[in-house]
């Protein structure tokens, strides 16, 4: 249930209602839309059906949510959340494009695509140091190694960093390195890391499970929510189809959809959503023309001997294009691309 006070509404009312909530068992939370205050309450609304919340003075209006999802509902906060990570801002009409490798391998070549990157106008790098493999056998990441890694070679190129979360046992571990902790497709309905996300003051990517609704996908982001961190940033990735021609099919539907149902950044991975090199520069092209605020994307400077994914890495000099494109769409569509 979401409670819009009146714009003049004082203080004392405001709490005395969000006390009143929390009495009933609700767990609450604030937020302000055009000089607003809004209380979202999520519990059992049934208990409500008898209290006179809206006779309270300072409340303008009620409204029940019947969704499942509710704090990252476009219903509870109406307009789009702007996560502001060290000046770089994710939402809100900007194109941020994340970039880097699959999985960090070595320190050459982490600090060789950060330089590629940066300078074609990628502000996040990326790149997995502890990587979910379907094959035990295979590379499994560098470990601490890598984080110091993608570190030094983000700061060096005064970029942020992205990096993925497995294991709950790993969160300080990454804390202490990253700047958005990504959750990968694998792990979407990991409740127990789910939750413990909630406690941390780092944003988190949350990338669509492989056979996961849209629907699920906000619940899971709602879990994060729920538990009190609401930097949450959604990635479209490929969802597992009929189709083989292609690793994924990436749903360039769910951009425009995921962003009607919630206030939150929509961004897009053509990398996994395809899994094919001559499909990056198109649908990245096509991810930003439908709305997305932003891309993550896979570079290699030899994708034939990456340790991961190297089918679906392009190369830096790809990479350029790539950007150069963007730009054009983005401008075209009256956004902007950040590239500094
Ligand atoms: C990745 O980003 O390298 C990755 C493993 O992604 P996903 O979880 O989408 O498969
Ligand atoms: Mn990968």
């Amino acid at each position: 249930m979401i409670i819009v006070f009146k714009k003049d509404a004082a203080k004392a009312d405001i709490d005395h209602v969000q006390n009143r909530l929390e009495q009933f068992g609700f767990k609450t939370s604030m937020s302000e839309t055009n000089g607003r205050a809004i209380l979202g309450a999520i519990g059992d609304e049934r208990i409500l059906r008898e209290k006179p919340l809206f006779a309270m003075p300072g409340v303008e209006k009620v409204v029940p949510i019947s969704k499942p999802y509710k704090l990252v509902s476009s219903d509870f906060k109406k307009t789009e959340t702007v996560i502001d990570i060290k000046g770089v801002k994710i939402g809100g009409g900007n194109v941020v494009v994340m970039a880097g490798p699959c999985s960090v391998e070595n320190r050459d070549m982490l600090m060789y695509l950060a330089e590629r990157t940066s300078k074609a106008g990628a502000r996040i790098l990326r790149g997995g140091a502890f990587k979910p493999r379907t094959s035990p056998y295979a590379f499994q990441g560098l470990g601490e190694e890598g984080l110091k890694y993608l570190r030094e070679a983000a700061d060096a190129h005064n970029m942020l960093v992205i990096t993925e979360l497995m294991d709950p046992r790993d969160m300080d571990l990454i804390c202490k390195y990253t700047d958005i902790i990504q959750i990968g497709a694998r792990n979407m309905q990991n409740f127990r890391l789910l939750k413990d996300l909630g406690t941390v003051r780092k944003p988190v990517m949350l990338k669509r499970g492989l056979a996961a609704t849209m629907k699920e996908l906000l619940m899971a982001a709602e879990y994060v929510a729920a538990g009190g961190n609401d930097d949450i940033i959604l990635c479209e990735r490929g969802i597992r189809t009929f189709e083989t021609e292609t690793r994924n099919t990436l749903d360039l539907s769910a951009i425009p959809v995921l962003k009607s149902m919630s206030h939150l950044p929509v961004v897009a991975d053509p990398s996994h959503g395809t899994g094919r090199r001559d499909c990056i520069l198109p649908m990245s092209q096509a991810a930003v023309a439908a709305g997305a605020d932003g891309l993550i994307v896979e570079v290699h400077q030899c994708p034939e001997e990456a340790l991961s994914d190297g089918d679906q890495s392009i190369l830096p000099d790809d990479f350029d294009v790539l950007m150069k494109r963007l730009n054009i769409i983005a401008e075209t569509i009256g956004r902007k691309l950040t590239t500094a």
